[in-house]
């Protein structure tokens, strides 16, 4: 009997909050890279489940620089802003476990809570036990239990427990909306991704995806998460800072600079080379054992592209 194996699966899943900046650069590169290392398939996602934060023309461009640049993604792009049904279904079935509650709590009442590893409150486990009396059900949490261990290809072995450090986290929110911890896990089993590459500020979520995996019987990816782009005062890069754009006229400094932030050497003549040229010479030498697990020094911008290294 001939056995089906199935084909490695990674991707991007951007958040469409503004244009795409070095920092998402980064992760579109290791993730297509390693993704083609493993002979498999590269989707891109976008993550507009947060629609008031989000925006179709940041999700228009950001698709328009990544073809730009010669990314080549399979398939359709998936949006999760069309994906309400299937994450109600799954809220259902978690309902039906008893792993998930109403909470009545508001923002206000919990902002005395200490923050968990992410900086966000702890919940105290007000409604934990049932909505005390005066309390309308406004969001919906996951009940957390217990510790998750896990190996990062990158940042090495991983734990969390976590009750104590991240708490019971919303999975619907009190606007209605699904949050990105239900949404991801779902999206993810879905497209049968098998390994997500992604900045190492999602480190602290993955615990809480692992265990959400758990309860809905749906496999755990393979994690490697990268370093973070930092600005000058050592904030990370991020759209919501206002991060430069990428240089959209010359994909090349840019797709270097990325791949010198991760641990690869390109040869100087490089960028006097074509982005079809940086791309095989890319696919060749991708190594993810040779990623950093973190940078400290500021991302290069576009006038001095190699400053990071300095
Ligand atoms: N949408 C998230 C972001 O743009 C990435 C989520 C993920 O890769 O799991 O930061």
């Amino acid at each position: 009997m001939r056995q089906i194996v199935p084909v490695p699966c990674g991707r991007f899943a951007p958040s469409p909050t503004g244009p795409l900046h070095f920092g998402s650069l980064v992760a579109a590169l290791g993730s297509y890279l390693e993704a083609k290392a493993r002979g498999g398939k590269w989707l891109v996602r976008i993550e507009d489940v947060d629609r008031p934060r989000c925006r179709q023309e940041y999700a228009d461009s950001i698709l328009a620089t990544l073809a730009a640049f010669g990314f080549e993604w399979d398939g359709e792009v998936m949006y999760q802003s069309r994906r309400t049904a299937r994450y109600r279904e799954v809220l259902e079935t978690l309902q039906r476990q008893g792993a998930v509650y109403p909470c009545g709590c508001t923002r206000a009442e919990l902002a005395t809570a200490p923050p968990g590893v992410d900086g966000a409150p702890v919940y105290p486990g007000t409604c934990r036990g049932g909505l005390p009396a005066g309390k309308q059900a406004r969001a919906w949490r996951l009940r957390v239990s217990g510790a998750i261990d896990f190996v990062d290809l990158v940042q090495g072995p991983q734990h969390q427990d976590l009750a104590r450090e991240v708490g019971d986290c919303v999975l619907l929110r009190a606007d209605g909306l699904f949050a990105y911890q239900l949404a991801v896990v779902v999206d993810d089993a879905d497209q049968g991704v098998d390994h997500v590459v992604r900045g190492a500020d999602l480190i602290h979520s993955t615990a809480r995806q692992i265990f959400l995996q758990r309860l809905l019987g749906f496999p755990t990816p393979q994690h490697a998460h990268l370093p973070v782009a930092v600005d000058a005062t050592g904030a990370k890069l991020s759209k919501q800072t206002r991060a430069a754009p990428v240089e959209a006229r010359d994909p090349v400094v840019s797709l270097i600079a990325a791949a010198r932030f991760l641990g690869m050497t390109p040869p100087a003549d490089l960028c006097r080379a074509t982005s079809a040229d940086f791309w095989s010479w890319a696919r060749e030498n991708w190594d993810l054992a040779r990623v950093p697990k973190r940078i400290t020094a500021p991302v290069p911008t576009p006038d001095n592209p190699h400053r990071h290294n300095a």
